[in-house]
């Protein structure tokens, strides 16, 4: 045991020393000195003790204002302030600014010392053990948030100070909720426990790795010279994700995107909020551009980031003042080319006429959560507008509406849909539902009740932009599904790339196998047509046969075309 003296009077500091040793045997302690506290950093000396005893009165200074400094900086060496008379104010304020215990010099005992030392020692390793555990992600063992934030302030101020890179990835696993949905949350704390693993091995000791709350990891590179080490580290990280976790037998492929944000040497004081929200950013960026993928921030980020935030804030009141309005695509059948069905498509123009598409307020709509606002409103408004075809009389056809997977994890999604039909007097048969291919495979619980709530009572689903995630064929298959609709990419580029054509192919079949109709989108011309073997009952969409149209454009649309089939309902 290492015990330090802090006594501006030699033969008091030979004394305690004396009754130390005999209250421990030599070997078991060891006894430092110092005169002068002031001519020292005492705080960074005491990390090397296990106990430190202070005198009251040290020249101009006082023990127990030593005591209050060194605490306020962080001290956890349990301190014992000696004084040379009992007074009961002493102790009062020795106890509140952080002293262990308060001794009269000339009552020392060595039973004293010994029963004082092993308390205080005692005492400091079950306030190690409560931090520990305040500080520590209890599933993975790693550095929660709490202790994170500590961390990367103390290394921000560290890269400030020596001029070293600092880079901080937020990283957010792709698929986890999958993992944990179709594998239960043993599976799910297994892969945790795995990565947690890989990433301490994939960096230095002197980095930090910490989970900051669910699939969300956050890793530090500390203090680099050169930025070339900060894209290789970057590079074991995301290595990390490549190969699968076994949980017993099965392997469990887990991805990530990740955000980074550098510090460089030049980059003054920058505040953890900012680096935080660098990478945040830039985490959001590269989940919405591909995910399972590594972007640095950049300032031009700022820029884009900006437009993003004004355009959230007027997306917020676009409902309120009108701005939002739809249009409707037909869709035609592959046997004889009549209209057989409708999509709306939700457009946006803003109060100064600034019309924006759907692929990009979309985005922001879902970040914001507003999207679930103006998902109700498109319902509402897709069974009104359908409700004033059915009342003049219109031939009409199924109409199908886009569903965010922030709308169908909401309670109470299903309701509204059977009471807006129900409101409107319109047969489900006419509602016919896209949920994109990756919303189906993320929200596994709440997809399968909403597809087959809704389906019993005869809407339609469809799973749009087919191609682009990844599907579990078994999941196709045993979900209420009617239709496949191939994501247009692949029919843009079916004429020149064999690798599309394929797929085209693939997806069709597939289809075919599983009892699905196949919608093909983006048809922009009739030789695209010609290139897939589709059946009678598949389905044609594009500007080929018509852009997205108002309801007027719609209904002059359907006057103009030969074949109109009536709808039942
Ligand atoms: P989507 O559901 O895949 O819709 C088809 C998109 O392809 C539409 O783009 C449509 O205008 C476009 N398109 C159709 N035919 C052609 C063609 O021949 N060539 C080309 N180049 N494009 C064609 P839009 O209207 O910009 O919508 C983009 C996406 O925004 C939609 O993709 C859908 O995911 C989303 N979206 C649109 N309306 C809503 C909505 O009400 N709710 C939700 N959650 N998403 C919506
Ligand atoms: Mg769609
Ligand atoms: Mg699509």
């Amino acid at each position: 045991m290492l015990v330090l003296i802090v006594d501006d009077d030699e033969v008091d500091f030979l004394s305690i020393k004396r009754i130390l040793l005999r209250a421990f045997s030599t070997d078991q302690v060891e006894v430092h000195w110092v005169k002068d506290p002031e001519a020292i950093d005492l705080v960074a000396q005491l990390q090397r003790y296990d106990i430190c005893f202070i005198d009251q009165n040290i020249g101009h200074l006082s023990g127990i204002d030593i005591i209050r400094q060194v605490t306020s900086r962080g001290n956890i060496t349990p301190l014992i302030l000696l004084t040379g008379v009992d007074d009961p104010r002493i102790d009062t304020k020795a106890c509140e600014y952080g002293a262990s215990d308060y001794l009269i010099k000339d009552q020392l005992t060595a039973q004293l010392l010994n029963r004082v030392v092993r308390f205080s020692l005692a005492k400091k390793d079950h306030a190690k053990k409560l931090t520990k555990l305040a500080y520590t992600d209890s599933l993975t063992g790693l550095a929660n948030r709490g202790k994170f934030d500590q961390e990367l302030a103390f290394s921000l101020a560290t890269a400030n100070r020596t001029g070293n890179y600092l880079a901080l990835l937020l990283i957010d696993l792709d698929n986890f909720k999958v993992i944990n949905d179709r594998y239960g949350r043993p599976a799910g704390d297994a892969v945790l426990v795995e990565l947690a693993e890989r990433l301490q091995l994939a960096v230095r000791k002197s980095d930090i790795v910490a989970r900051l709350g669910g699939d969300e990891f956050a890793v530090v590179f500390n203090c680099y010279k050169h930025s070339q080490d900060i894209s290789e580290l970057k590079d074991k990280v995301l290595a990390v994700f490549e190969q699968p976790i076994m949980f017993g037998y099965q392997p469990l492929y887990c991805q990530a995107s990740i955000g980074v944000s550098v510090v460089t040497p030049g980059q003054i004081s920058e505040s953890i909020e900012e680096v935080l929200r660098e990478a945040d950013n830039a985490l959001y960026q590269i989940k919405h551009k591909g995910r399972n993928a590594c972007l640095f921030f950049n300032p031009k980020m700022k820029d884009s980031l900006a437009k993003a935030a004004e355009l959230e804030r007027a997306l917020s009141c676009a409902i309120a003042n009108n701005e939002l309005y739809l249009n409707y695509q037909p869709k035609v059948s592959v046997a004889d080319h009549s209209v057989c069905g409708v999509e709306v498509l939700l457009r946006w123009r803003t109060g100064s006429g600034e019309r924006i598409g759907p692929d990009v307020f979309i985005p922001i709509a879902e970040r914001s959560r507003c999207i679930l606002e103006i998902g109700r409103w498109v319902i509402e408004q897709s069974c009104l507008q359908l409700r004033t075809w059915l009342d003049q009389d219109l031939s009409i056809v199924p109409v199908a509406i886009n569903i965010s997977p922030l709308q169908i994890e909401e309670p109470g999604f299903t309701e509204h849909i059977i009471n807006t039909l129900a409101q409107y007097n319109i047969a489900p048969e006419l509602l016919e539902l896209e949920i994109t291919e990756t919303a189906l495979m993320e929200n596994i619980s709440q997809v399968t009740d909403a597809l087959a709530q809704l389906s019993d009572i005869g809407c339609r689903w469809s799973i749009d932009d087919f191609g682009t995630g990844y599907s579990s064929l078994s999941r196709l298959n045993d979900l209420p599904i009617d239709k496949i609709k191939i994501d247009r990419s692949f029919v843009e580029n079916i004429e020149t790339s064999d690798s599309c054509k394929k797929i085209c192919n693939i997806i069709i079949s597939l289809a075919n196998t599983l009892d699905l109709t196949v919608v093909v989108e983006g048809i922009e011309a009739e030789s695209q047509i010609l290139l897939l073997p589709l059946s009678k009952r598949d389905e044609l969409q594009g500007f080929h046969f018509s852009r997205p149209l108002s309801a007027q454009d719609l209904i002059t649309y359907l006057g103009s075309r030969k074949k109109i089939p009536r709808a039942s309902g």
